[in-house]
């Protein structure tokens, strides 16, 4: 379908490459229909790059500061090129600025006519079957499951999409959305009697069918694991691949080929056991009492991590549980649950499709859990004298090294064997079908090189890099106070917030204090807290952890002059525009912390490679953090913001000039009284 390397054609190609450099052009295509459009060269320069990259079917890395205007540098391009696109992003907000609005945009400037499909992950979608089958079970009797049931089949009776984000009357987070949305596993696919209505599969055609594809790294991830075990395929095959925000992917990687188990998944498979047996084989089972039993051996799994050491809300790699004899055992409990359910499945087998379904996820997670109860026991030998040293990381089927780890909230937990690389993945993705690949984001280098995210996902590329067009020198100050306080103080926290308080007052708030810990967020916050009481200067104070994420934004958009107080959780996937935030404190450079499972074992792995897992990993990481909450502060060219760190390191450590060498070049100050006149000028 597309394009390319047919010398007759080199005429039309050199056309078109010239119509994309005229589409940004003063008083070009984009000029003539975007209001306020300003041409700039690194934009069009982008666009010729990415347009090279479709003809010679390439792989382009291209790191665009803000306000470059990457999303058109690359739909005009993809676009004027033909073919197929698929545009992967790492955020929601980014996904639905390029379906609702740029694609709008651009082909309209452009006068083609584009036919996109946005496609999310089948969970999104309402499952027709299993919500006819909710309905008719009777199990969702709590008043406001079952009013929520309700309102759910109002929605999917008239709805064209069956996106379950359009249901604004349930909670995103209800239970009831397990029921009526499908997974891989308890989908019924063409046997099913609702295949034709089916909004997954109807979204599913609709995006084979599309000239552009718009969907997000997880979606794009799972197809990519998928076709690498040679299962199937979720998104059409196509031309041209764009991954926006590409700084996402080795994280967002490790989740998809990874594998593992979770409680919850326990309780799912629990709940689909009973409302199934119950409904297609009542007689052919003790099915209330097998699947509670098996929820009773989950809870107890969940019990011995406690004992274990693992905390709600933290993370343990295996060989780090102080009892993992206990949690073997009940582990075996698990197992042995899962056995007796099998069994009854296997005795009702061929009675209902559904049912049969039911079979291969309970023999798969026995397996699992069968492969923890081993690696969890062999850890407990360890653990009785044989080795004082962690256990090095182990290997997946396909040889590759995996660190096994464990993550707990209140009641749940999963167990992960993630793989310490996904370049091989992304290699091999890469190599499997002849299409462009077009990678970008604002934050992909490291003081302008691309080794590490290049060395991370394994791929060979053209890079290219276009500083951001507004003026950091006047915008924006980075600001470093003199002296700084000291991390290793046992008062750092209140001392942080003592030096930010004159700030925030010269700010009028509009500001985030970013903490490299929840711990120091409750204590930054009491101190500010304690600040505003005694100068009687009150701004509204957001503290993470008090409300959702999400509430927290919306309330600090709406608020004005507010001061949120968060964990460096909240630095990535936030577009707080204009003067809304103003300053940007940061107590901390977020380096990953040390003890985290995967981190430990990359360290480790590269430690015994002989190589420098601080140069090429860790700073990296929190480099590419900290550029992303510069680009954060300052959205256009009106943006005006201030950018204070405490942390001494950026100026006793060698590493430090890397740090600020990384920065967008902001005009830098060591004296409070220039950083508080700067918001004079605001
Ligand atoms: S095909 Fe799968 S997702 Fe679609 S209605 Fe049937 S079970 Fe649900």
């Amino acid at each position: 379908m597309a394009l390319m390397r047919d010398d007759s054609k080199l005429e039309p190609l050199e056309a078109r490459r010239r119509q994309v450099a005229d589409a940004f052009a003063p008083g070009g295509a984009l000029a003539r229909a975007v209001a306020g459009f300003v041409p700039r060269s690194s934009q069009r320069d982008m666009a010729l790059a990415v347009f090279d990259a479709i003809v010679e079917r390439g792989t382009l890395v291209a790191e665009a500061g803000t306000g470059t205007g990457k999303t058109f540098a690359y739909l005009v391009p993809s676009l004027l090129a033909g073919g197929r696109v698929l545009v992967s992003v790492g955020t929601k907000t980014l996904q639905d600025q390029i379906f609702d609005k740029d694609l709008r945009i651009v082909s309209g400037a452009l006068g083609t006519r584009t036919d996109a499909v946005l496609l999310k992950g089948r969970q999104n979608y309402i499952c027709l079957h299993r919500l006819e089958r909710a309905a008719g079970d009777g199990l969702h009797e709590t008043r406001e499951a079952a009013a929520q049931l309700r309102h759910i089949e109002r929605f999917a009776r008239t709805s064209v999409s069956g996106d379950r984000a359009e249901v604004s009357s349930v909670p995103e987070t209800a239970g009831i959305w397990h029921a009526v949305t499908s997974t891989q596993d308890n989908c019924l696919g063409a046997d099913c009697p609702r295949f034709e209505p089916c909004f997954v599969y109807r979204a599913r055609r609709r995006a084979l069918a599309a000239q552009v594809v718009v969907v997000n790294h997880h979606l794009f991830l799972a197809d990519m694991a998928l076709r690498d075990e040679h299962f199937a395929e979720l998104l059409p095959t196509v031309d041209t691949v764009v991954l926006d925000e590409a700084h996402h992917l080795p994280r967002i990687g490790n989740e998809f080929f990874g594998e593992g188990w979770s409680l919850a998944q326990v309780a799912e498979l629990a709940a689909d056991a009973l409302a199934t047996g119950l409904h297609a084989a009542r007689d052919g089972a003790p099915w209330i009492d097998l699947t509670r039993s098996l929820e009773h051996a989950a809870r107890e799994v969940r019990v011995s991590l406690a004992q274990a050491g693992l905390a709600a809300g933290s993370k343990l790699a295996l060989d780090r549980l102080s009892e993992p004899a206990a949690v073997a055992d009940a582990l075996a409990g698990l197992q042995q649950r899962a056995e007796q359910l099998n069994a009854a499945l296997e005795q009702n087998a061929g009675r209902d499709p559904e049912l049969d379904l039911l079979a291969p996820r309970v023999e798969r997670l026995r397996a699992q859990v069968l492969d923890w109860r081993q690696a969890t026991a062999a850890s407990a030998g360890a653990a009785h004298g044989q080795t004082a040293k962690p256990a090095p990381a182990s290997a997946d089927a396909a040889g590759d090294a995996v660190v096994r780890w464990i993550s707990a909230s209140v009641s749940g937990a999963q167990f992960r064997a993630t793989p310490l690389s996904v370049s091989d993945s992304f290699v091999r993705a890469r190599q499997r079908v002849a299409q462009a690949w077009i990678l970008t984001s604002a934050t992909l280098t490291v003081a302008s090189r691309f080794d590490a995210f290049l060395g991370e996902i394994g791929l060979e590329a053209t890079t290219r890099r276009w500083d951001s067009p507004f003026d950091f020198r006047q915008q924006a100050l980075l600001y470093l106070p003199d002296p700084m306080p000291s991390p290793n103080s046992e008062h750092f926290a209140e001392d942080v917030a003592d030096a930010a308080w004159p700030v925030i007052c010269s700010s009028g708030g509009r500001a985030f204090v970013l903490c490299a810990t929840l711990k120091a967020v409750a204590r930054v916050a009491a101190r500010l807290e304690q600040h505003m009481e005694q100068s009687g200067t009150r701004f509204p104070l957001l503290i993470q952890g008090k409300g959702t994420r999400r509430n927290l934004l919306q309330t600090y958009r709406n608020a004005s002059g507010a001061v949120l107080v968060g964990s460096i959780s909240f630095w990535e996937g936030i577009d707080v525009r204009g003067e809304a935030l103003s300053l940007v404190v940061i107590d901390k450079l977020p380096f990953a912390p040390p003890d985290d499972p995967l981190v430990e074992a990359r360290v480790r792995a590269l430690r015994s490679q002989g190589r420098n897992p601080f140069i090429e990993y860790q700073l990296p990481q929190a480099v590419t953090l900290l550029k992303q909450g510069a680009g954060r502060l300052i959205r256009d060219e009106h943006d005006r913001g201030v950018l204070m760190i405490l942390d001494g390191r950026l100026l006793s450590k060698s590493y430090g000039r890397t740090v600020i060498d990384s920065l967008p070049p902001f005009a830098l100050t060591r004296d409070e009284s220039v950083a508080r006149r700067f918001f004079r000028g605001s």
